[in-house]
């Protein structure tokens, strides 16, 4: 099953993509009970939007230093344990929707990721039960300033520019996903492949991800963990390739989808 969040006559709601059609509901029906209930109402998919799928309550999360070939580049040794840190989600944007590069920065990059969105609540889920809580996956683009980045040993400011970073475009349910590690993931600037790795190099796993982050926090309906990125991101190269204003981003993966983005300057 693939879910959208669409805008249905200037609200937003979840909704079940069925070829060229959304099936929703008037009613505001959460992420959580969507699968079992009513829709009632159909759309067709060329008279809606696609948002972020994500909402202002869900927590986002995303892990640093999770790809070996990633880690390998930035000249950095394996984590111990997860690296985290969250974005604003009003630091995404959806599908189709304007990355802005900030007048503040020069060095605007992107990290294409694959997330985990969490479909059931849970803490201190144990490693083997993880999967219960996980709905399905989306992608993410991280994106990143990296000069912020660096001003301090904290990624906040860099990781939470305004539209900075993409989420999207739906979520696909993880019976129909399989096997991750038998995945691709690419991430292309204007057509150019940037990235390009299998999901199989993970340091820590989804099920570790899981287990680990709700050993501290309540993971909810709706919430997402960003789950790093592989190598070649702008900065690992020489000169650095950072995104300009006219760019077009786009991130894949096998059978989930791709999130495409143009970038724009930031206006007065
Ligand atoms: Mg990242």
């Amino acid at each position: 099953m693939k879910i959208a969040r669409i805008d249905l006559d200037g609200t937003e709601r979840w909704g079940v993509i069925d070829d060229d059609v959304i099936r929703t509901s008037d009613s505001d029906i959460p992420l959580a009970e969507l699968a079992a209930a009513q829709l009632d109402r159909s759309v067709p998919r060329s008279d809606t939007r696609l948002l972020a799928p994500v909402d202002v309550t869900s927590k986002v999360l995303c892990v640093g230093l999770n790809y070996r070939d990633h880690i390998l580049e930035m000249g950095r040794e394996l984590p111990s344990h997860p690296v985290l840190f969250t974005r604003f989600p009003d630091s995404l944007v959806g599908p189709e929707e304007p990355l802005v590069l900030p007048r503040a920065s020069e060095e605007y990059d992107y990290e294409g990721e694959l997330a985990i969105v969490i479909g059931r609540h849970g803490r201190a889920i144990a490693e083997e039960n993880t999967l219960d809580h996980v709905l399905g996956y989306t992608l993410l683009n991280d994106g990143s300033l990296r000069d912020f980045q660096r001003h301090t040993i904290r990624f906040t400011a860099g990781k939470n520019f305004e539209a900075s970073g993409a989420i999207g475009p739906w979520i696909v349910t993880r019976d129909e996903v399989g096997l991750l590690s038998e995945r691709r993931i690419r991430t292309r600037v204007n057509g150019e492949v940037r990235q390009e790795s299998d999901l199989g190099q993970f340091v820590f796993d989804v099920s570790r991800l899981v287990s680990y982050i709700s050993t501290w926090t309540p993971l909810r309906p709706g919430d997402i963990i960003a789950t790093g990125t592989p190598a070649g991101v702008g900065a690992s190269f020489d000169p650095p390739k950072w995104l300009r204003a006219g760019d077009r981003v786009e991130i894949d993966v096998d059978g989930i989808g791709t999130l495409a983005n143009p970038v724009v300057a930031e206006g007065n």
